[in-house]
């Protein structure tokens, strides 16, 4: 697959997912999100569903978007506001010690460094990588979660095991012009149309340059 062929296909997946609901960090919104808030909804959903994880976002956030916000929370309050997220208590926990780290080390702000942010307890690969790009908006990063390491392995761009063989991998091939939406844009398409199971390849607008797909209309006929 050359670069021109996936720059051809990510124009139209823009298209096509543009009217789908937004995930989580961009349903905050980028006039009023802050790095703190992007990494807070982060930890929020993992392993969490974006449908869960955005009302109790909206909900955090109406009464704490700071470090000093939440650390003024009692944690039975933060527990209370997100526990409609899965691991809500150790959530809070991971939510709670990081403001500490932030306020204490950082001057209450989100630091810009990738490896700074690694190394607090609870950021992986993932989150680090959609704080660098949603809320600090640098150049460079591509956060991959499950639907942004299936999909390129579907269609036939790359052919990795994990996540993180997968950013390896997406950086040497994606043109850097989709490497800040390529997040948004693949897990859009993956909630609607390229879902793990029963994905909708008959009404998929990139069907024709699937190697999934071509496989199992081979084998049909
Ligand atoms: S054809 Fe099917 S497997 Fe391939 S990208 Fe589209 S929905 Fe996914």
């Amino acid at each position: 697959m050359t670069q021109k062929n996936i720059a051809k296909i990510m124009e139209i997946l823009k298209q096509a997912v543009k009217d789908f609901e937004n995930p989580i960090v961009a349903d905050i919104g980028e006039e009023t999100r802050s790095p703190f808030m992007v990494l807070v909804s982060c930890l929020l959903s993992l392993r969490t569903m974006d449908k869960v994880t955005a009302p109790v976002s909206r909900k955090l956030f109406a009464v704490a978007k700071t470090p000093e916000d939440i650390s003024r929370m009692p944690i039975k309050n933060l527990q209370e506001i997100i526990r409609q997220v899965n691991y809500y208590i150790t959530k809070s926990k991971r939510i709670k010690d990081i403001s500490k780290i932030l306020i204490e080390k950082h001057d209450g702000l989100v630091p810009d460094s990738f490896d700074v942010l690694m190394s607090l307890k609870g950021v992986g690969r993932k989150t680090a990588n959609i704080v660098m790009t949603y809320g600090h908006f640098k150049s460079g990063y591509i956060a991959i979660d499950t639907h942004c390491n299936r999909i390129p392995n579907r269609l036939g761009w790359i052919n990795t095991k994990n996540p993180n063989e997968t950013e390896i991998e997406i950086k040497k091939i994606l043109p850097k012009k989709y490497w800040q939406d390529f997040n948004d844009i693949f897990v859009k398409f993956g909630q609607n149309i390229c879902k793990p199971i029963g994905p909708k390849c008959g009404a998929c607008p990139i069907n024709n340059y699937c190697r999934y797909y071509k496989a199992s209309t081979n084998s049909i006929i």
